[in-house]
């Protein structure tokens, strides 16, 4: 009996078996398929890296954001995101306690402006909502941080709590937030082609309406690297850490790779950053930020 290649691994007539993943798991096939092969493929998964700073911050703005809904509305004030961040900071990863303070602060006022401009009396139709798209290749599953109903019409709104400001063009070529789209039109039956990318840091909003068209382009696309990663899940299966698919992919995210210890390509790329060198330059005493 010869054996079956791994790419091979359906029988002519049959339907090919529905790959299931989530975007993020797509994104990081594309980004790098070494760091892809550690973070969803290799048991025991190499050791990450500790938990930095901007994460804490990105994490906690978005606990914030998502709590803040569930207050009563007259609790909806400055008094009430400052509580919220009080209980929802992690202080992991920052240089020292002054810094994490300096930050929690920060991200009370960023937050608390951020709010300020959107609508508090209405309630999102979603918060950080799970929702699923199927199609005959693929069943991706995420979570969107918000989703709104804006005159009968879904709007799919993604945070960003980094340094870099998206553009309209992020909101137009992101991947996750077109087959999120699409998934809310199809689980609560009505259209779905707005999304937004929303800075907390500045509260700028970059937004893409797509079309029909372009969003059967983004699950085409999905498809299609969905379709890629079978056959490199199969050859892994078949023989593991030796496939010669998951090379790495050398790049300036290296130095903020959670595995770059387990990469000597990656750490060929220059020093690691420190723990708390993707927060930006904060702007009173606060200088040594990297
Ligand atoms: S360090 Fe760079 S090349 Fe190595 S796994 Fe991470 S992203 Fe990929």
């Amino acid at each position: 009996m010869t054996t079956q290649p791994a790419e091979q691994e359906t029988f002519a007539g049959m339907p090919t078996p529905l790959y299931s993943g989530s975007p993020s798991r797509l994104m990081a096939w594309l980004d790098c398929p070494r760091r892809y092969r550690m973070q969803y493929l290799d048991r025991p998964r190499p050791a990450a890296r500790p938990q930095r700073a901007h994460t804490s911050v990105g994490i906690a703005t978005h606990n914030v954001l998502r709590d803040f809904w569930d207050l009563p509305p007259e609790q909806r004030t400055p008094a009430g995101v400052a509580e919220l961040v009080r209980t929802s900071w992690i202080d992991v990863g920052f240089r020292d306690p002054e810094q994490s303070a300096a930050w929690r602060m920060r991200v009370r006022e960023v937050v608390t402006d951020y709010l300020r401009t959107s609508d508090r009396e209405r309630q999102p139709v979603g918060i950080e909502r799970s929702v699923s798209l199927k199609t005959e290749q693929v069943a991706i599953t995420g979570r969107i941080d918000r989703l709104d109903d804006r005159d009968g019409e879904l709007v799919v709104v993604d945070y960003k709590t980094g340094r870099q400001v998206p553009t309209d063009d992020d909101a137009r070529t992101s991947l996750p937030l077109a087959l999120y789209a699409v998934a809310c039109a199809r689980m609560f039956r009505r259209p779905c082609r707005r999304v937004e990318l929303h800075h907390v840091p500045t509260g700028t909003v970059a937004a893409h309406e797509h079309t029909e068209e372009s969003l059967e382009r983004k699950v085409a696309e999905a498809e299609s690297i969905a379709s890629d990663l079978r056959r490199a899940d199969a050859d892994y299966a078949e023989v593991g850490v030796e496939s010669a698919r998951f090379a790495p992919r050398p790049s300036a995210l290296c130095s903020w790779c959670d595995f770059r210890a387990h990469c000597p390509e990656g750490q060929a790329q220059g020093p690691e950053k420190s723990d708390w060198a993707g927060l930006e330059p904060y702007a009173s005493t606060d200088r040594r930020d990297s």
